[in-house]
């Protein structure tokens, strides 16, 4: 297989590559850090890396890809029992942090490499690799259940980076901002190898901020990558930050995914800078199966059409594909295609349940697809899809009525048992002023008028804040269990 970072040997040694607040590295300084990573892992089959987000981080993830080492990328903020469970699932012979990190207690027995962003050494040659090799193995954020390692191959990060460029007109050019977390796919795979696979750069913000993001976008930046909860942010701050919309109207692409966009969030920033935020859809086991075109439309709510090499499909309970795409019935989205990962980690029993005889890939999230081919994901089947007299109905939809409600600042739309229904419709709101919360009755006649009336919520409980992972997910077992 070819080089998974070709700009690293064959590209000007001076271009930039990567920046971490002042730490930057050019192409060549990341070679030869990266080779000298390589040259360490000697003897080593799988290490685990400590993802926090510094360049040292970018150099230890590449170093061990380019010497065929797979990678576990680790959460700095994990609990000691997720950290405990991950190294014990994935038994690293190593593992590789930033010089100086302070360590919790799962980690103490496992042989540690300190890796320095200015050390010199000669990079591998990876195209002897195999494409099926495993790459990395990354832990699914745990939404739905126990975390389950995702071995990824070195064809699936290829084939995704690749479509993605072909979607988004993405090169060298390109200079991506971001303030993801490294520990998943969306800030690692997609925001930090993205860019050193087509020789362009990133700059990573430490934490997220919308001045972070006007500065950059501001200064030649051309795209950015956010989870929902960033773009929330973003437009809550575009009435009073100064430049902000002059910086996200001017960049060439914002592209949100992780979770859906609310659709409310979309239209503030499309009505304050004119530009539409595009949505991708993947998963850690999928990596990313469908995206609106840089050429595309963005329709608010919709997640595009499926990468070049996707095979997508809805289906019905019983596994059949849905009858028609006509933007109403609703299906489960399976997938297939060189993108996908190889197994669950220790888990055949997971991993066969997970595919059909056919190779499709149940992903568990329910979509509609308009008749021209784009995708709108309802939810998750586990969560999201309520069962409420006799319909189907998606949480996703009644969460963005809801928000569309002046009174609501957040919102989470769960099913409960219900002698009567089936299932009722809960919502969870975080009100935009707690002195004076929205009725019940108002909010279920705001989402009867907007929606229809079966789709009202029936209780509505006010929360402080929603219970939300590190990439900014609803956790909505949490609620369930309140
Ligand atoms: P776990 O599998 O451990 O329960 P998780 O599914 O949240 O956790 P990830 O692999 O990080 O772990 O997330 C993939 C899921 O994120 C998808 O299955 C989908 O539900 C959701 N998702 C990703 N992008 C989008 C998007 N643009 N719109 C809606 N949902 C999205
Ligand atoms: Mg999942």
């Amino acid at each position: 297989m070819s080089s998974l970072f070709p700009a690293l040997t064959d590209g000007p040694a001076d271009r930039p590559a990567l920046r971490f607040g002042e730490r930057a590295l050019t192409y060549g300084e990341l070679a030869s850090a990266a080779g000298a990573v390589a040259e360490g892992l000697k003897g080593a089959r799988r290490v685990a890396v400590w993802a926090v987000p510094a360049p040292a981080t970018a150099v230890a993830v590449t170093g061990a890809l380019l010497a065929g080492v797979a990678v576990v990328p680790l959460n700095p903020k994990s609990g000691e029992k997720e950290l405990g469970h991950i190294l014990a699932d994935s038994a690293p012979d190593l593992l590789l942090t930033a010089p100086g990190e302070e360590l919790p207690a799962p980690l103490g027995g496992l042989p540690r490499l300190e890796v320095d962003p200015a050390a010199a050494g000669a990079l591998p040659d990876d195209r002897s690799r195999s494409a099926e090799d495993p790459a990395l193995i990354v832990y699914t954020s745990g939404t739905t259940g126990p975390p389950k390692g995702a071995v990824l191959p070195r064809r699936a990060l290829a084939t995704t980076l690749d479509a993605l460029a072909d979607a988004w007109q993405w090169t060298a050019d390109d200079v991506l901002v971001h303030g993801l977390p490294l520990f998943h796919v969306h800030g690692l795979v997609l925001g930090t190898l993205g860019p050193l696979r087509r020789g362009g750069s990133v700059r990573h913000l430490g934490r997220f901020s919308a001045e972070g993001v006007a500065r950059e976008l501001g200064d030649g930046a051309t795209m950015l990558f956010g989870v929902p909860t960033m773009y929330h942010r973003l437009a809550e701050a575009l009435p009073t930050a100064p430049g902000l919309a002059k910086a996200l109207a001017g960049a060439r692409l914002l592209v949100s995914g992780s979770a859906a966009l609310p659709v409310h969030d979309h239209e503030r920033i499309a009505a304050a800078t004119g530009r539409r935020v595009i949505e991708r859809y993947g998963m850690t086991e999928t990596l990313m199966n469908t995206a609106v075109r840089a050429d595309g439309e963005a329709r608010p709510g919709t997640v595009g059409v499926p990468l070049p090499g996707v095979e997508l499909r809805l289906v019905e309970e019983d596994g059949s594909p849905v009858a028609s795409y006509d933007g109403e019935t609703v299906g489960e989205i399976q997938v297939r295609g060189p993108n996908l990962f190889t197994e669950y980690l220790n888990r055949p029993d997971a991993t066969a349940a997970a595919f059909t005889a056919e190779g499709w890939f149940r992903t568990g999230d329910m979509a509609v697809r308009d008749p021209d081919g784009h995708v709108r994901i309802v939810g998750r089947k586990a969560t999201d899809l309520i069962k409420s007299g006799g319909y189907k109905i998606g949480a996703g939809e009644i969460e963005n009525a809801l928000l569309e409600h002046p009174g609501v600042r957040e919102a989470a739309v769960t099913g409960e048992p219900d002698a009567d229904l089936g299932e009722r419709i809960v919502a969870w709101v975080v009100p935009a002023d707690p002195q004076s919360p929205p009725a019940t009755e108002e909010l279920a006649a705001h989402v009867a008028r907007r929606l229809a009336p079966h789709k009202r919520p029936r209780v509505v409980h006010r929360l402080d804040a929603l219970p939300r992972n590190d990439m900014g997910k609803i956790m909505k077992r949490e609620l369930r269990h309140d």
